[in-house]
């Protein structure tokens, strides 16, 4: 079968020889309708998080179930399935609680399907355990595959903070990409907080006043903390939910952040935070690196999703174009999520 392989280094391929997997016990095997490309992938790719492993890419994956292991209950061939991506132990206390995404065992485990272990940019994908699969019913495979990661991390990130985004406090987005044009529109439906929009490109500002952001920042501006809090006033921003992470974002969070609010650092982009510096954080401030979301809440953002009031912006490519898209994501080129279709 045909897949999109992680070798190493800067080095990604479209492979044509790989065999199609026999699930046993509780795997499921899935034939893929979409497999979405996440800005961390191009972490792997670019900056080698992933160390020697060679495996198959592709951490958002949705499809139909193909084929089921012996004990396997619950499924048949040709349900709908979004594949959950953090892929824990299965039995410690988290993942009981369907936290998966903070196992106690994650250090040893690997991260999960095409984030070190084989993933869904592929005809087939194998998934370990039918514990890993969503139902999405009546949604396209296609089109829902990021919401198992663009849609579930902000969703996540958004929950925690969700005693503070009141209709009177402001929420700042930063980085309008495959998650942050989900996040806004998760915020526009659960929250009453208005939304102010960040990005380095006009087209995203735009499009995320499409989506509901109230106000927009070109996060370029040497000024942009000033037209920030020219927005909001002396309270400053509630919640700030960064999808870069970069050194000038940080820098652009501490600086909008009010008293007793969260900084919340979503991206993995490696930046540098100084305890005490850039003038200091306002007190009581909560600073935070969430990962990923819950199986549960994996189930919110589908009834979301079903119900209309969230939908991922995709644009659609074939499995051989991913070297061709990974570079569109690094030039920040791609509006809303790409999906790799087999
Ligand atoms: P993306 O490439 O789709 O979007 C990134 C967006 O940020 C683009 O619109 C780009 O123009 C914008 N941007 C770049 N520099 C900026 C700046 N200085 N100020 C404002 N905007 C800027 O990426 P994505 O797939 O949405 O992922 C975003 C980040 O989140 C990545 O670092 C990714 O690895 C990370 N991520 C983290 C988790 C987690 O669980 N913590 C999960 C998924 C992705
Ligand atoms: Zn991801």
């Amino acid at each position: 079968m045909k897949a999109v392989r992680y070798f190493g280094h800067k080095e990604v391929r479209v492979v044509n020889d790989l065999e199609k997997p026999v699930p046993k016990g509780d795997e499921v095997l899935l034939k893929i309708g979409g497999a979405g490309v996440c800005h961390s992938d191009l972490h792997i790719i670019d900056g080698g998080i992933a160390g020697d492993a060679v495996f198959t890419l592709g951490h958002e994956n949705a499809g139909w179930v193909e084929a089921v292991g012996e004990t396997v209950k619950g499924y048949k061939k040709g349900d709908a399935v979004l594949v959950y991506g953090p892929w824990g132990c299965g039995h410690c206390k988290p993942c009981q609680q369907s936290k998966e995404n903070y196992c106690d065992h994650q250090s040893e485990l690997g991260y999960g399907g095409g984030l070190g272990l084989n993933g869904g940019m592929a005809e087939y994908m194998l998934v370990p355990s039918s514990r890993l699969l969503v139902p999405i019913y009546d949604l396209d495979p296609v089109v829902a595959a990021p919401l198992t990661d663009a849609a579930l991390t902000p969703y996540s990130a958004i929950k925690r903070s969700l005693t503070k985004l009141m209709p009177d406090e402001y929420v700042v987005v930063i980085g309008v990409g495959g998650l942050g044009h989900v996040a806004i529109q998760i915020l526009r439906e659960i929250s009453g907080s208005e939304i102010i929009a960040c990005d380095v490109t006009e087209d995203k500002l735009e499009f995320a006043k499409e989506l509901g952001a109230a106000h927009t920042v070109n996060s370029k501006d040497s000024d942009a903390a000033e037209q920030i809090l020219k927005i909001i006033g002396i309270k400053k921003a509630k919640v700030v939910l960064d999808f870069v992470g970069a050194t000038s974002t940080i820098e652009l969070g501490t600086k909008v952040v009010g008293m007793d609010g969260d900084l919340t650092i979503v991206g993995l982009g490696g930046g540098y935070y100084q305890y005490g510096s850039m003038n200091g954080l306002p007190f009581g401030v909560t600073m935070t690196n969430p990962y990923w979301g819950s199986r549960t809440e994996l189930m919110e953002v589908i009834g979301l999703a079903r119900q209309g009031k969230i939908h991922i912006e995709i644009e659609k490519f074939d499995l051989e174009q991913a070297n061709e898209v990974y570079d569109k994501m690094r030039q920040g080129k791609i509006k809303g999520r790409a999906v790799l279709i087999p």
